[in-house]
């Protein structure tokens, strides 16, 4: 292998780890099966449209796909589902310089018209060495009206050596009249495990010492997609080396500590005005940025909520403590009013105040309905009041944003009065 510290042309981890073959796609098995077996019993088609979230290897299985169509490796002449890698067809289709294999980006202005020239042009043409021409047209919804016409004469019609293979993230964008002649393919975002495991896999392979936790970490910022979570762990390289673990990766991504979130949560849910603003003072002391702590923050409750429905893993440490008794309605009260707070936040020229005070805000506004129900009942039944959460703490000694006993107590009781069937 050759030594990449001497080497000045650093290849991307995305790119050096690219699939060559149907096995080495990650999380699309069912995909590749199929296309295998078309491929073995000769059942293939004139056009396919791959579809799905971006990342998660549309254009790669496009690319494995023209080389299985024009492998020349097999010794009988025909298109394989185990493409060699090693013949001028599969080397020059991994490296986008097949004459034969034409790849358009449908999102590019400049080669929008050429599409429709292309398969204007090209189409009736006879393939120049290869087996097949094989067009693939990325992102193929953002296409003109005139090239979707020209697609669509193409493939009601299509010459015996042509294959087309559309991909696009926003399949509803495709004219129906496209997509009712095309294989479908529906590519599903990755989860966070099988990044993780993938991650790890390849730090083994390039030497680099890569902590389970820190794999997990940058899968989950991937959101979904093999091709983020590389870039992810390239920039990781570069931030801290060979060695990288849970924190480091955690300061280059800016993520807000667990201990912090678990804090913020912990007060939101007690209603403890007190503590949601030792969170804030914590926040600026350490120079968080406060947009992304509320993005963490929203991302946590996320995962708090199907935590409490005991559908995930816990969020983090402790989160068993800090949720107890509190209700997945509530949860997502508080979620979706944090939503809306980022977006607030995001325009705003001091966001730690803003964040501040629009947390105050939610906090205020959010009610556990559930909670609030059963304790309505246990006083219906006549039995004594369950302890109630714990309200606002008396407001702090600064000029912050302090509680309003008096008001949110006055707004409980007409909650009461206003569930009372
Ligand atoms: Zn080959």
């Amino acid at each position: 292998m050759e030594d990449k510290t001497t080497n000045f042309t650093y290849i991307s981890l995305a790119n050096k780890y690219r699939p060559q073959k149907f096995e080495d796609m990650v999380g699309q098995e069912s995909i590749s099966k199929t296309l295998q077996n078309a491929l073995k019993s000769g059942r293939l088609a004139h056009a396919y449209l791959f579809y799905g979230p971006r990342g998660c290897g549309k254009t790669t299985t496009a690319r494995i796909l023209a080389k299985a169509l024009n492998c020349t490796g097999h010794t009988d002449n025909k298109p394989t589902a185990e493409p060699c890698g090693k013949c001028p067809q599969c080397l020059e289709i991994a490296q986008s310089a097949d004459l034969d294999v034409l790849e358009l980006d449908a999102a590019s202005n400049t080669q929008v018209e050429k599409v429709r020239e292309a398969i204007i042009d090209t189409v009736a043409l006879a393939a120049s060495r290869d087996r097949f021409k094989v067009f693939i047209l990325d992102e193929v919804h953002m296409l003109s009206a005139s090239s979707f016409n020209a697609l669509l004469k193409t493939i009601e019609e299509p010459p015996a050596h042509v294959v087309f293979i559309l991909a696009t993230t926003e399949k509803h964008k495709v004219p129906a009249t496209i997509v009712s002649r095309c294989q479908t393919f529906r590519f599903r975002p990755l989860t966070t495990e099988e990044i993780t495991t993938h991650l790890l896999d390849l730090s083994g392979a390039e030497n680099i010492d890569l902590t389970p936790a820190a794999a997990k970490i940058i899968a989950k910022n991937a959101g979904g997609a093999m091709r983020d979570a590389l870039t992810l762990l390239d920039r990781a390289i570069a931030f801290c080396g060979g060695k990288i673990d849970e924190k480091t990766v955690a300061d280059m991504l800016g993520l807000t500590p667990d201990e912090l979130l678990k804090q913020a949560l912990g007060a939101l849910v007690q209603k403890d005005n007190q503590a949601l603003h030792q969170v804030f003072q914590t926040i600026q002391a350490e120079g968080f940025d406060a947009n992304s702590f509320l993005k963490d923050l929203k991302n946590t409750l996320g995962e708090s909520f199907y935590f409490v429905l005991g559908q995930g893993d816990a969020p983090f440490a402790g989160a068993k403590d800090v949720l107890d008794g509190v209700s997945p309605g509530f949860l997502a009260q508080l979620s979706r009013k944090i939503n809306k707070l980022c977006e607030e936040v995001k325009f705003s020229d001091n966001a730690l105040i803003s964040a501040e005070v629009g947390l105050f805000t939610v906090m205020d506004s959010c009610l556990d309905i559930s909670g609030l129900i059963s304790r309505l009942e246990a006083l219906e039944r006549g039995e004594s009041l369950p302890p109630a959460t714990p309200r606002a703490r008396g407001p702090v000694s600064t000029d912050k944003p302090a509680s309003r006993p008096a008001e949110t107590t006055a707004r409980k009781k007409q909650t009461l009065r206003h569930l009372r069937p």
